[in-house]
Order: C-alpha cells, then sequence, then structure tokens
C-alpha cells in the first residue's frame, strides 16, 4: 500500500508541475489546449502501470504462504512496472518543463565523437545480446558548439529505438558528417520500419505504432517528442524515412553556431 501512496505521490506532484508550467502559457489559447490534452494523456499513461502494481501487490498480499519464487516473480512485476513509471514521470517532467521554458541549454564547445562514443559503449553489450551488429562510422575529431548532455541524449534515443525495432542478425549504424555549415547525425537500422500511415505521428507524445511492443521494452512514447525538442533547441531539423519491414533512418541536421 506504502509504494501505491509514493508513485501516487510522484503522479499528483507532476500533474501539478504540468499544471504550474501552465501558468506561463495561459494567453496562448492551442498551448493551452495541447497541455490539457498533455496532462490528460500523461494520467491515462500512469494509470496503466499503476493497475499492473496493484494488481501484484493483491496477489502477493492473498498469497502469503506462496513459496518464494513464485512471490519474487510478482516482485518482479511490480519492480518492472515502477521503473518504466519512473522513466515516464522523467520524461513527462522534462518535457513540461521544455514547454514552460524552465529547462536551459548549455552551450559549449565539444568534440562530438567523444560524446558518441561515450553513448554507444553501454550500447554495445545490448546489441550483443539482441545479436545485432552496431557499426559506427565517424572521423576522430568533429567539433560541435552545442548542449551536450542534450545532444549525447538524442543520439541515445535514436540508437535505443534502433535497438528496440530491430530483429537479431540485424544491423544498427550511427554516422556522423561534419559539413562547413552543419553536421549530421545519421541512425540507420535494418530493423521492421515504420508504415507511411504512421510515420508523421510517431514524434507526437505518446503516440507508438504498436503499444504492447514499447511498453514491452520499456517505452514511454516520449523519446521521439524528447528528441525533436532537442533539435529544436538547436535550431535544426529531424527527419525519417523508412521501408516496412527493411529498416528506418533518422537524419538530424544541426547548424554550426559559428
Ligand atoms: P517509444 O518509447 O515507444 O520507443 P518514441 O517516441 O521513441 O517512443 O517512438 C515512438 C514510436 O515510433 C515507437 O513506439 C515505435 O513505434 C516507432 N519507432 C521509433 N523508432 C523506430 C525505429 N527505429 N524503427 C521502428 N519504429 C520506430
Amino acid at each position: 500500500a506504502f509504494a501505491i501512496t509514493g508513485l501516487g505521490g510522484i503522479a499528483v506532484a507532476l500533474l501539478g508541475s504540468l499544471f504550474m508550467a501552465n501558468r506561463a502559457l495561459i494567453p496562448i489559447k492551442k498551448s493551452w489546449e495541447q497541455q490539457k490534452n498533455f496532462i490528460a494523456d500523461a494520467s491515462h499513461e500512469l494509470r496503466t502501470p499503476l493497475a499492473v502494481i496493484q494488481t501484484n501487490l493483491d496477489i502477493v498480499k492473498s498469497n502469503p504462504n506462496e513459496k518464494v519464487a513464485t512471490q519474487t516473480v510478482w516482485l518482479e512485476n511490480i519492480e518492472a512496472e515502477t521503473k518504466l513509471m519512473t522513466k515516464m514521470v522523467t520524461d513527462m517532467l522534462l518535457l513540461a518543463r521544455a514547454d514552460s521554458h524552465q529547462l536551459p541549454v548549455h552551450m559549449e564547445s565539444f568534440k562530438l565523437n567523444e560524446a558518441a562514443e561515450e553513448v554507444l559503449t553501454p550500447f554495445e553489450p545490448v546489441a550483443v545480446r539482441r545479436g545485432l551488429r552496431l557499426n559506427k562510422k565517424f572521423g576522430q575529431q568533429i567539433d560541435f558548439d552545442g548542449d551536450q548532455t542534450r545532444i549525447k541524449q538524442l543520439i541515445g534515443i535514436l540508437i535505443d529505438n534502433a535497438i528496440k525495432y530491430t530483429p537479431a542478425g540485424g544491423e544498427v549504424s550511427l554516422e556522423i558528417h561534419d559539413h562547413p555549415y552543419n553536421i549530421e547525425i545519421i541512425v540507420t537500422d535494418t530493423g521492421e520500419g515504420i508504415e507511411k500511415e504512421h510515420l508523421d505521428k510517431i514524434f507526437e507524445r505518446f503516440y507508438r505504432v504498436d503499444k504492447a511492443r514499447s511498453r514491452e521494452s520499456g517505452g514511454t512514447g516520449l523519446g521521439l517528442s524528447i528528441a525533436e525538442w532537442i533539435v529544436k533547441e538547436h535550431h535544426g531539423t529531424i527527419k525519417v524515412s523508412s521501408s516496412p519491414g527493411a529498416g528506418t533512418t533518422f537524419v538530424v541536421n544541426l547548424p554550426k553556431r559559428k
């Protein structure tokens, strides 16, 4: 019961923060409508993991003499849902703060190739486990002026998706091209692809082509919305093209500041 109260508390705090975030936007009716929808969707999204947690808690409580191995399965279900909720709340708070311009962007000069390496390293064992090849194609020295943390987050979101939606035996590649006035980040996979009808919707908050599939892999449906925000903060563009059954490519273009 305590776990529920705690998580419920987080949900209430989140919604409170979304309402606070709204204050700055009240004059803009469209934003207000969007924010209202966001709050409604967010509440709805949080209900699913909460319901699963509640169900598993009920089962644990009503089966006090069940063997430890079985009890552990129920507790692990609770743990998985708690992790998903934590990720959801973190992603939702980021977007709520971004909407109300409460998220500072720290521009600095950094080595993009080194940052990209740091992002890829933790994904290498994941790719191996999933039977995927992880390729990188970028030079030794790419200087870029931007928010290093956010750019790393952006690359992480695209690589994470590419790995999540590519079956074993496939390939995921990260390319970075250094042009005179811009840099280009390209993430390609040989995965399931995205049907045309979904392609322009995947950047929408909470939109998933296959909700169950996304949930199973720990997705929140907010990754690409966050990616889009990061690109916008850097005055860049993000484009996607896909061949269903063959793979998907995301191309990010970011202008150089000087
Ligand atoms: P999620 O947490 O569900 O991955 P995202 O906002 O990152 O949320 O992505 C939205 C949806 O776009 C995903 O649920 C998935 O259906 C689709 N998608 C994103 N990247 C890929 C990809 N590389 N291959 C196929 N589908 C993808």
